[in-house]
């Protein structure tokens, strides 16, 4: 029993929501809004690697971004200009989609990885220097029906995002983070005379609990100095490129990165009431988790199976979502492999230019499949049905993880005999991510935040942080922020899923008084308009707004009522 706590703890600490394509560092939102209403009807076997030389690209984007700049072009060729570069830049977004998942298939392949490199930048060049020529444009009278208020708004926001000047910093952030992916998908330690991997470690049943802890400490802890120093000089180009563009700390940077409207400051006092509320909530749920997990532990999800129940469960909740489910099936825009090297974990992403999403996980047969299934799906989509990218951080996480919860409405039809068990599991990993979420936040913050910062003052703090959340309970410690692969591909992004968690676990409330009314709150927010804000897009689903503390001790009242309400959890409370 000892070996399979120790199992689940693992698995809990390795969860860490969906890693979504790492493209984000640049948000350039009004290059994304102009939707793609077909989709392909190509494979994606049959997609090519690369269609546009990026280089050529930039370089004809530079040549506009000088005629513009130095008025040797009427305002309105320039515009008809753009939009053909913009047009460009859609192809390159692609192009850089798709090397990202051949990569992902196999992270030991250095010349995909060299693609995806070289295009990840290029895009995050191209985009730049389009907003740059659009921030001239805007204020010419004579284009003042192309952008409104609201465009030019949108525009000045992005353009304080990047500069010519910060390439360098983002080839050596890219190279960076490319350094972490390789580290982990095949770092390995000497132990008793013989190599470990961390799957070795956990799936060897011949080994004692005693021997477990110990090859699997020494793995965390060599793991954890070697991941930790790429990291270090993460946090120095990222610094960096902050002050370069004269933003006051990373965290406001990638805040505005994610087109968020709250502050790293707000953020804060939303954690605190986290911290208050929803901890105490999260310990008291531990005991049925375990005893959950427990009889969850060992039921297969075979991929046949749970593709047929996904399906059902969708079609009953919200019919609609049919259709981008017989897409994804009819032209293989889903990966579910599995290889050793492989990039764990699981994403969505958007091929833009041929209105096709794309879902990558690894399957495992365990319980969590559906779950994994239905939060990719819910990005899956929005993405189908938008026709568009650049959706920001906050809202696009409502999508997938307001979908795992409303679908707790169909467990008879996912889980059969264990959907008890598998509801409680759903709300314990729902407190869980909104408190990682605050948690993980929290650590980022104090990284970015703390001059000449030691792997050993990260070590500390992580370590402080887990227990004043209760993450310890879980297993987790000092060390093991080196697991969560967003720290080091998608930075300050993870408060999103906390946010937006909120708002899904009140869809959940609302789906146990009326699953009708929850499905019609979900329905306006998985069909809003692109470009729709945070707080505009929950007001008019009914939802409160979900970084106000109020909102959050309100619900953990109503979730308080509902968890000791609900027979699976009320007998180990
Ligand atoms: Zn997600």
């Amino acid at each position: 029993m000892k070996r399979i706590v120790s199992l689940l703890l693992t698995a809990a600490l390795l969860f860490s929501g969906c890693a979504r394509f790492p493209l984000s560092a640049v948000a350039s939102a009004y290059l994304y809004q102009k939707p793609q209403s077909n989709h392909t009807d190509l494979c994606f076997s049959d997609l090519a690697d690369a269609s546009l030389d990026a280089e050529a690209e930039i370089a004809r984007v530079n040549e506009l971004l000088v005629r513009v700049q130095s008025e040797q072009i009427a305002a309105r060729q320039a515009q008809y200009e753009l939009d053909e570069r913009i047009e460009a830049y859609r192809t390159l977004r692609t192009d850089a989609a798709i090397a990202y998942v051949r990569y992902c298939r196999d992270v030991t392949d250095s010349t995909r990885k060299q693609a995806y490199e070289m295009l990840s930048v290029a895009v995050e060049t191209l985009g730049g220097l389009l907003t740059d020529v659009q921030c001239i444009l805007m204020r010419d009278p004579a284009l003042s029906e192309v952008y409104d208020a609201k465009a030019r708004e949108t525009i000045a926001r992005a353009s304080a995002l990047y500069d010519p000047s910060i390439r360098p910093l983002l080839e050596r952030e890219r190279a960076l983070i490319g350094a972490y992916e390789t580290l982990r998908s095949t770092f390995s330690i000497e132990y008793g005379g013989r190599r470990w991997t961390e799957q070795e470690i956990l799936s060897d049943e011949t080994l004692s609990y005693a021997a477990f802890r110990e090859r699997y400490d020494a793995y965390c802890g060599a793991f954890n100095a070697e991941a930790g120093a790429i990291y270090l000089e993460l946090i120095g180009v990222r610094n960096d490129m902050a002050r370069t563009l004269g933003f006051p700390s990373y965290a406001e940077y990638g805040y505005a990165c994610a087109d968020r409207a709250y502050s790293p400051a707000d953020a804060a006092l939303f954690s605190e009431r986290v911290q208050r509320d929803a901890v105490p909530l999260f310990k008291a749920m531990l005991p049925a988790y375990f005893d959950a997990a427990g009889r969850l532990y060992g039921a297969v999800f075979s991929e046949e199976l749970t593709e047929k129940r996904v399906q059902t469960a969708l079609f009953e909740l919200l019919p609609e979502l049919d259709e981008p489910w017989t897409y994804m099936y009819a032209h293989e825009m889903y990966d579910f492999g599995v290889s050793e090297t492989r990039m764990p974990g699981s994403f969505t992403t958007y091929f833009d230019r041929y209105g096709a999403p794309f879902l990558f996980t690894s399957w495992n047969d365990t319980y969590e499949m559906p779950a994994t299934l239905l939060h990719e799906f819910g990005h899956y989509a929005r993405y189908y049905f938008s026709g568009a990218a650049g959706d920001p951080l906050d809202l696009a996480e409502i999508d997938s993880q307001g979908l795992e919860l409303l679908a707790t409405a169909a467990y008879d039809e996912l889980y059969g005999a264990l959907k008890d068990a598998a509801k409680t599991a759903a709300l314990f990993f729902a407190l869980y991510t909104l408190i990682d979420g605050c948690a993980e936040d929290a650590f980022e913050r104090y990284a970015y935040g703390t001059e000449g910062v030691t792997l050993d003052d990260l070590n500390a703090a992580y370590g402080q942080i887990c227990s004043a959340y209760g993450l310890d309970l879980l297993g987790s410690d000092g060390r093991s922020w080196v697991q969560i692969p967003h720290t080091f591909q998608s930075p300050m992004y993870y408060v999103s899923y906390a946010v937006s968690m909120v708002a899904a676990l009140e869809l959940f409330v609302l789906s146990e008084r009326s699953v009708p009314d929850a499905v019609a709150a979900y329905r306006s927010i998985l069909f809003r308009d692109a470009g729709a804000a945070l707080s505009d897009t929950v007001r008019a689903a009914g939802l409160s707004d979900p970084i106000d503390p109020e909102t959050v001790t309100r619900l953990m009242r109503d979730l308080d009522e509902r968890i000791t309400s609900l027979d699976e959890m009320r007998k180990d409370l």
